[in-house]
């Protein structure tokens, strides 16, 4: 039997928290689906404190700042690999300036791209509701959603798009264009000078074929293309780059805490940091398989001590949301051992927080993007237990920087399994650190795009020795 689903079925030991013998019944851990609640859905949930305002955003930092973390060589060659760049100019579009994965890298890429003298800009397309709506439309569909499109949708796409082009100037040396919304842009492409490169953040791996067909010949008019993971590309007739997304290490999200602040937030929380914290933080999406880790929490638990910590947010705006938000109270009934937290978008210092605190952090997504939690679990030195989809497997190589899991079973496993084994969970911890530290980082996805940028320029070409 693969170890993956490996079930646990090694003598019973006591049941710390009930302080009896628990039976181990492997068959009862298969059946788990589809089967009425075992417990009654819960009433009144321990309170909790959040943040009601959003605190102020803080300050870039400098390329300097980051010195300390990943040493002056790095911070060095950066400036080396920019300084043939210096001067040039650069125009990045997407669709929002607020939320989501994307603007949250720019907000905080280009300012280190104007330290370094790479004049770049960042411009947002405008459109209507009607647009909007198209764009999600395609979003979902081009993640294998079922969609409908008519003749009028693919209109509404490019009408918005070319009143986008005929609002903006293009005039800088190289254009990024985020995304499909802004993707027909490239029209411009026959009036300026400049290499244009199209940012894919979404998997296309299984991409809803007329939504496709429909983008592709724009796609295939950039210089270049990026995706996020080899798993998520398709096959073009242009060049393809991998930039792994990355995240910021000063950034409220990933910095250093105090330990002070993260025992407030416990307290606040309720979160005992006595005893054993699995945590899994992500949006009340099905998808994230909430109910499944609850599910692989009480199997867990029927040999080791913990609490499991489920936070996520924006269930009060997404009507899909509240009812997964449902279904997870349901699930974890009156277990005062599970903790589930509704948290305000503006609680990055808390997530923060709440990961340092976690013994393991849990990702047992059924399908994902990339999945930065992980990232920003790995670089909190966490043991990660995360489901093998989507762009996880680059970040979790099985055994050595985690571990991967395909099944309820296979997390309860792993969960007992890392609390009963510290030693081989901190190491895991130790290597998941550096994985992310060499390949996941802000610093590491400033220096691809100036090669990138120097290669589409034909600046890097090898000097003759003669
Ligand atoms: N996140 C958050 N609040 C929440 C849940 C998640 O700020 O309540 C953050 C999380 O820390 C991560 C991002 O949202 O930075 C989620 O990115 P990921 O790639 O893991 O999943 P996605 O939500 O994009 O599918």
């Amino acid at each position: 039997m693969p170890e993956k689903d490996k079930k646990v079925t090694s003598p019973a030991p006591s049941d710390p928290i009930r302080g009896v013998k628990a039976s181990v019944e492997p068959d009862s851990m298969i059946e788990r689906r589809n089967t009425e609640p075992a417990t009654p859905p819960v009433r009144e949930r321990r309170k909790y404190k959040v943040s009601e305002t959003p605190p102020p955003p803080a300050p870039p930092p400098k390329l300097n700042d980051y010195a300390s973390i990943i040493g002056q060589p790095e911070i060095d060659e950066i400036r080396y690999i920019a300084r043939l760049l210096r001067g040039k100019t650069v125009k990045m579009v997407n669709s929002t300036a607020v939320g989501g994965g994307v603007a949250e890298i720019l907000n905080r890429l280009i300012p280190l791209m104007q330290e370094v003298e790479v004049q770049t800009k960042w411009e947002v397309i405008t459109g209507g509701n009607d647009f909007f709506e198209v764009t999600k439309g395609f979003h979902n569909a081009l993640h294998g959603g079922d969609y409908h499109p008519t003749k009028e949708i693919f209109d509404i796409f490019l009408m918005y798009n070319e009143q986008n082009r005929q609002r903006m100037e293009f005039v800088e040396d190289i254009f990024v264009i985020h995304d499909p919304q802004p993707a027909a842009l490239i029209r411009s492409k026959e009036r300026n000078r400049g290499k244009w490169i199209w940012r894919c953040h979404i998997d296309l791996s299984n991409p809803h074929r007329e939504v496709w067909n429909f983008l592709k010949p724009f796609i295939e008019q950039y210089d270049a293309t990026i995706f996020s993971s080899p798993a998520f590309t398709r096959q073009l007739s242009v060049p393809q780059y991998l930039f792994y997304p990355s995240i910021d290490p000063l950034s409220e999200k990933n910095k250093d805490l105090d330990e002070s602040y993260v025992q407030k937030v416990c307290d606040d929380f309720g979160i005992d940091r006595s005893r054993p914290v699995i945590t899994q933080i992500s949006r009340f999406d099905r998808l994230k398989d909430p109910v499944g880790v609850i599910q692989a929490y009480k199997l867990a638990k029927k040999y080791v001590d913990c609490q499991l910590v489920l936070a996520g947010g924006g269930a009060s705006d997404d009507p899909e949301g509240a009812v997964v938000l449902a279904e997870v109270m349901n699930e974890a009934g009156d277990d005062p051992d599970v903790i589930i937290l509704n948290l305000p978008p503006w609680s990055a210092l808390e997530i923060n927080a709440l990961q340092r605190a976690s013994t393991i952090v849990i990702q047992k997504s059924l399908k994902e993007g990339f999945g930065l939690t992980v990232t920003e679990a790995l670089w909190k030195r966490k043991p990660v237990i995360a489901g093998a989809v989507g762009g996880i497997p680059t970040q979790v190589i099985h055994k050595l920087t985690g571990v991967l899991v395909h099944s309820v079973e296979g997390c309860a496993y792993q969960i007992r399994y890392l609390l009963t084994h510290p030693d081989f969970a901190a190491q895991l911890g130790r290597h998941g650190h550096e994985h992310s530290k060499e390949n996941f980082l802000l610093t590491s996805n400033v220096k691809r795009w100036l090669i990138l940028y120097q290669q589409m320029l034909g600046l890097n070409k090898p000097v003759k020795v003669t």
